[in-house]
């Protein structure tokens, strides 16, 4: 472990493997310096999909955080979102006490900056129809098995949703 791989600088880009492990020795060293190693390591993941800074899932005990905003604002954003998160793992609202110890954690902006670059290529969106009563509904994904919910509120084949486009 080399200075600079848990310090990445501003312009430095680590892959992914190598930010998990930056991630994975900032929470020892939060650990050690603050809880006096008291908090349970959480899963830490990366997201490719998403689109906000980061969250805290305290059932799973997991942080995600998004790899675009990694990508865009480097380590100084996410080490931010990151000590917000870890700050969620002992408090899970936005008290007072919570942004207290964000602070002593180093957090030293409120959230996430910046709005984050959209995606270049839209998502796709599936336009379906049910022939029974006309109801229309976009999704993003590609339906299986999927029948009208205004028709029946189980899925009923006579009230299939057919497929108008996909664009
Ligand atoms: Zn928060
Ligand atoms: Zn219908």
């Amino acid at each position: 472990m080399t200075p600079s791989a848990l310090n990445p600088d501003a312009q430095t880009r680590l892959d992914p493997p190598a930010l998990l492990h930056a991630l994975h020795a900032e929470f020892d060293r939060l650990n050690a310096a603050h809880f006096g190693g008291r908090l349970t390591l959480p899963e830490i993941t990366l997201s490719r999909r998403k689109t906000y800074g980061g969250y805290y899932q305290p059932r799973k005990h997991r942080i995600v955080l998004s790899l675009q905003a990694y990508q865009e604002h480097g380590w100084p954003e996410t080490v931010n979102t990151f000590r917000h998160e870890v700050a969620h793992i002992v408090y899970p609202n936005h008290s007072r006490a919570f942004w207290d110890l964000a602070h002593t954690l180093g957090c030293t902006q409120r959230y996430a900056s910046a709005p984050l670059t959209p995606r270049r290529t839209p998502r796709k969106r599936y336009l379906y129809v049910c022939d029974a009563c006309g109801s229309r509904l976009v999704r993003h994904r590609r339906l299986r098995n999927a029948s009208c919910g205004s028709c029946d509120t189980k899925y009923n084949p006579k009230f299939a949703l057919r497929l108008l486009s996909a664009e």
